[in-house]
């Protein structure tokens, strides 16, 4: 055994020595030499907050003057922003916070401002720990109650006086998990405090969040309410080109490639944080090929980057049903049946679910699923006419399907199902 060991590793040193390619040297070389693409690469990553908001003046002065009164200490209105994502609302806090946070230290103000991200604080108590760090009471990261957290929250604003004005980014991903009675303490907690308090500013990327709040939460709320629109192409080339001017050496990324980015972004629904993925991801294509300057075909190919990324993770992150239907529609797939009607499906899904043995759902909620995943994108469901048979729907997947593989193989359970034949394959 050991000798083999050894005959072995003598052998690996052998072809190395023997020399031949030298697979990192290419890599040594490219990294050492000048950047020839970025000036500054920090300039593109997205929670960068740059010094100017092209086209989110009006939103930025709006924001500005509903929170003015705070600088002479009375409690601004409660601020309901909404928008979908990438149309500049967590960028416009977070710059409207900064200017304001100058003056508040400039003229030494009893003012606090607390930027929490719901979606990554994750829990109710997380973002009540957060507010009461903001004023600077500290709170064990777990281990009191919530209550005990919250009247933490109150005595330390009323103690210091303070006016606290925090702003819930993401605020529908705290509401959806915990509902809203948090929100609605929140809104109670300024009765009895005159020169302190607390006001809410929540930012939402789904339109139809105010679906699930309470009509007092709401109408408290949303005192004042924001809309972002999604930028046009147009407003994206001014946003990517004043970012490109900061970002990349001169001449490097040529008007065409702005415009493209642009315009990709643009036809999906004017996302700027689309566009500027876009246009990193290609920059780090052409600066992996040595070339020298950014190309169309450059953001063809980051954008196919872009793409399984953002498929992989919708994949990944689904919910096991949807994935046991997504694999049903893979096993169809791959047995030659391309665009199976849906009661072959569920009769597969139900096989699936037996090799694993997990219990089916129903067809109905089957059939949501399918509907719920054409919805993501990831298959395409189209009504057919079976004649005196009625109407049934027939699916196809719309990814390939290998990656979908791709996104499931990290699952040990569900990558077992890849071998299975379903029974109609077979007949
Ligand atoms: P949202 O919070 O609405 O999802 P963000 O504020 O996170 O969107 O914006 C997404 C990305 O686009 C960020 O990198 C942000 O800096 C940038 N961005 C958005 N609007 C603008 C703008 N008007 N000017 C410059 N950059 C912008
Ligand atoms: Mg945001």
């Amino acid at each position: 055994m050991s000798s083999n060991k050894a005959k072995k590793s003598k052998g690996l040193f052998k072809s190395k020595s023997r020399g031949g390619e030298d697979p990192l040297e290419e890599v040594f070389k490219r990294a050492l030499q000048k950047p020839r693409i970025f000036k500054n690469r920090e300039v593109m990553r997205s929670d960068y907050i740059p010094n100017r908001l092209p086209h989110r003046d009006e939103h930025i002065k709006r924001l500005g003057e509903i929170l003015a009164p705070a600088l002479s200490l009375s409690k601004p209105s409660n601020v309901f922003i909404y928008g979908k994502t990438g149309t500049g609302k967590t960028a416009v806090v977070k710059y409207v916070f900064k200017r304001f946070l100058e003056i508040i230290e400039k003229e030494n103000l009893p003012l606090a401002l607390a930027f929490v991200n719901c979606r990554i604080s994750g829990t109710e108590y997380r973002v009540l720990a957060e507010l009461c760090e903001s004023i600077g009471i500290k709170v064990p990261f777990t281990g009191l109650s919530k209550a005990e957290v919250f009247s933490r929250l109150r005595r330390g604003l009323k103690e210091k006086g303070l006016l606290l004005v925090a702003c819930f980014d993401e605020i529908d991903a705290l509401v959806k998990s915990y509902g809203d009675n948090l929100l609605y303490e929140l809104s109670r907690m300024n009765e009895g405090m005159d020169d302190c308090g607390l006001t809410i500013i929540g930012t939402s990327n789904d339109l139809h969040f105010k679906d699930y709040l309470d009509p007092r939460v709401l109408s408290s709320l949303s005192e004042e309410e924001l809309v972002f629109h999604p930028y046009t192409a147009i407003e994206l080339i001014d946003i990517l080109t004043e970012r490109a001017r900061l970002a990349f050496k001169d001449g490097v990324v040529p008007q065409n490639v702005i415009n493209l980015c642009a315009a990709l972004a643009a036809a999906e629904h004017g996302d700027a944080r689309r566009a500027i993925d876009l246009l990193r991801v290609a920059a780090e294509v052409a600066e992996r090929n040595g070339d020298e300057v950014v190309k169309e075909k450059h953001v063809k190919l980051a954008q196919n980057i872009i793409e399984r990324g953002r498929i992989f993770e919708a994949i990944s992150t689904l919910p096991l049903h949807s994935k046991l239907v997504l694999i049903s529609l893979l096993l169809l797939t791959r047995g030659g049946i391309s665009d199976p009607i849906s009661g072959m499906v569920y009769q597969t899904y139900r096989e699936v679910c037996g090799q694993i043995g997990v219990d089916p759902l129903t067809d109905r909620r089957v059939s949501s699923l399918l509907s719920e995943l054409d919805m993501l994108g990831v298959i395409k469901s189209d009504l057919v006419n079976m004649g005196r048979h009625g109407r049934t729907r027939r699916i196809f997947l719309l990814t390939p399907p290998s990656e979908v593989e791709e996104a499931i193989s990290g699952d040990d359970l569900l990558s077992s199902l890849l071998t299975y034949k379903p029974s109609v394959t077979r007949r």
